[in-house]
């Protein structure tokens, strides 16, 4: 087995699709990528939280994010290349997410931009009256210097995984918009110029139902600051991507469709980005592997290269069979999602069987990401944990990958949710079963089907078990249908 492809992310999905779009355009980004994003992208890494300046000379509240010039120029490369923009143009979200894999290979954390942004443009398309996406969709779909960046910003400081009780902030109704007062406490991409913005009408009831999705843009009609960053978080890793507090304080916001629809419109959001998160966990994978081989073509132990050695070769390759499973799990996701992402609700069943596979996606390619990463330190033996070789950056990167967008937990449980009000793991075992080992299915049929008839307490505390067998079954099988269909040679 050669694991050659593993230094490009091009070549990795040439391998593992049987025809990717865009070909060229992913090759010149990724040669882009080499030549010039990957030294400011490691820069950008070491020089860590970046400096937020709140007032300008005379006094004046400014909340400007300062980054390098570089960073800059990383960031925008990605929205001309595509990320956002070709998903209307080409009314398919395939080209997004090819383009996202290549950058998680560079830097998991820019990722996190422009994946919010799509996750603005999608619902302002599907949900905004004309009016306003008239004024804003345009703005996100640019594809010079003045692109405008969107951003999701659900949590509040009471938590994240129970929305429905820690949002706080309040929304009252003024005219033709709303006024919305609250702080949101996770607030990635902060300075974004648009964010949708989870909150609560007023008297609206104090559960998940209560909630509805509103479009907050950065400055008020009249030009001044809608919203205020309170600090940037100092965090371990996704240094490309700022996460601030924000406060909202009677800012304009706009309702996103039905406000009895909100608690749908937020989950559609969160699960885009879930679809994202799995794409990038993979790429990162993909990353801490090329780096390990590398250094164990060269590391030589006992007469020849570590990866010579059969303990370490049966590694290499047992990581190569999981990256493989985690790749085609993350883009059976993608496939799925862009059959149903302009789906509103009341929702089909293949949107279930979406979402059961988004939370499956998430869930096991993160936690792959972060042990592969791991694994790749190890590798390295001594020179893994040394900062200045950037080994164990893909380890502080995978641990964000598997909180947000909603922990391991939030995950399990939500695609419990799914397969018990929406059947959705029926749907999921018809999907698969043409390309499933027969004996196999069966099992896994019967354990999910046991496991959701238990009391709802042992229901919630065996539940990781079964749902990561789920995982790695549906990953497997998976990744079945892809090598039996057309695949390169190993
Ligand atoms: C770098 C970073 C950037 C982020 N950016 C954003 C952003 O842009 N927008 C946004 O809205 N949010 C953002 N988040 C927040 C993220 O979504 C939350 O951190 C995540 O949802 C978890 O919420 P929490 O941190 O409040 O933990 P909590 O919700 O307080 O949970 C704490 C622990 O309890 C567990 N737990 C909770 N309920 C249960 C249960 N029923 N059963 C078992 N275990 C449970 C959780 O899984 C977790 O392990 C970001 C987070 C990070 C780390």
């Amino acid at each position: 087995m050669t694991f050659e492809m593993l230094s490009s992310p091009v070549a990795f999905l040439k391998h593992r699709l049987a025809e990717i779009q865009h070909d060229p355009v992913l090759r010149e980004y990724e040669a882009w990528w080499e030549r010039e994003g990957k030294v400011t992208s490691q820069a950008t890494d070491r020089a860590g939280t970046p400096w937020l300046r709140m007032f300008d000379r005379f006094g004046k509240r400014l909340d400007e994010i300062l980054f390098s010039a570089e960073y800059w120029k990383m960031l925008k490369r990605g929205y001309q290349a595509g990320v956002v923009w070709r998903a209307f143009e080409e009314n398919s979200l395939l080209p997004s997410f090819l383009l996202g894999y290549v950058i998680s290979f560079y830097d998991p954390g820019l990722y996190c931009p422009y994946t919010v942004s799509l996750s603005t443009a999608v619902p302002l398309e599907k949900y905004g009256p004309p009016e306003l996406k008239g004024r804003f969709l345009p703005q996100l779909l640019r594809r010079d210097e003045d692109v405008w960046q969107g951003a999701t910003w659900m949590t509040e400081a009471g938590g994240g995984s129970d929305l429905g009780t820690a949002v706080e902030t309040v929304a009252r109704p003024a005219g033709d918009r709303w006024l919305l007062t609250g702080e949101k406490y996770f607030a990635s991409n902060v300075g974004a110029e648009l964010a949708v913005v989870a909150a609560r009408p007023e008297g609206a009831p104090r559960n998940v139902r209560g909630l509805a999705l509103f479009l907050l843009p950065r400055r008020r009609e009249d030009g001044s600051l809608n919203y205020f960053v309170r600090r940037i978080k100092d965090k371990i890793g996704t240094r490309s991507v700022p996460t601030g507090e924000v406060e909202l304080r009677d800012s304009e916001a706009y309702l996103l469709g039905r406000p009895e629809w909100g608690v749908y419109l937020i989950l559609e959001v969160l699960n885009l980005s879930r679809v994202a998160n799995s794409v990038g966990s993979v790429a990162l994978a993909q990353r801490a592997m090329a780096e390990a081989l590398s250094f164990a073509e060269q590391r030589t132990a006992f007469g020849r290269p570590i990866l010579e050695h059969p303990l370490l070769r049966k590694q290499f390759e047992e990581r190569f069979a999981a990256l493989k499973m985690g790749f085609a799990l993350a883009w059976e996701a993608v496939q799925r999602l862009n059959e149903v992402w302009h789906e509103t609700p009341p929702y089909p069943d293949r949107y279930h069987l979406f979402r059961l596979i988004a939370h499956l996606a998430k869930y096991w390619t993160a936690e792959m990401a972060a042990q592969t990463a791991k694994w790749a330190m190890e590798v390295h033996g001594g020179a893994g944990v040394v900062e200045e070789y950037g080994v164990e950056r893909w380890l502080r990167e995978a641990m964000i990958l598997s909180i947000w967008e909603g922990t391991p937990h939030r995950q399990i449980l939500d695609g419990l949710e799914a397969m018990e009000r929406k059947g959705a793991h029926r749907l999921l075992f018809q999907h698969l079963a043409a390309t499933a080992e027969p004996q196999a299915l069966e099992e896994i049929a019967s354990r999910v089907e046991d496991h959701l008839a238990l009391p709802t307490e042992e229901k919630e505390a065996k539940a990781e078990e079964v749902f990561r067998d789920l995982a790695a079954f549906t990953a497997a099988t998976l990744l079945r249908k892809a090598e039996g269909a057309s695949c390169g040679p190993d």
